[in-house]
């Protein structure tokens, strides 16, 4: 989907709301934990409506690598 094709419908009719969230910080967001928040960025097809978000900054990455625990079913790092 981040390439521009929507994984539903198969049209290239996908959009990115990268610039707005890294500009504003009212879109929408996750805990990571009690001070750190990461941001999400929206991919949305204008053919059939369908959202994918991502988080694109890598240090919120690596820091909900370092601080969160795995899924129990996957519980094997
Ligand atoms: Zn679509």
């Amino acid at each position: 989907m981040r390439r521009g094709i929507c994984p539903k419908c198969s049209h290239a009719t996908v959009y990115s709301g990268q610039d707005l969230a890294t500009q504003a910080s009212n879109g929408s967001s996750i805990p990571i934990d009690f001070r750190h928040q990461a941001v999400l960025v929206h991919y949305v097809c204008v053919e059939c409506g369908y959202v994918e978000s991502y988080i694109s900054d890598r240090s919120a990455l690596a820091r909900i690598y370092r601080q969160w625990p795995l899924p129990l079913a996957n519980n094997k790092r």
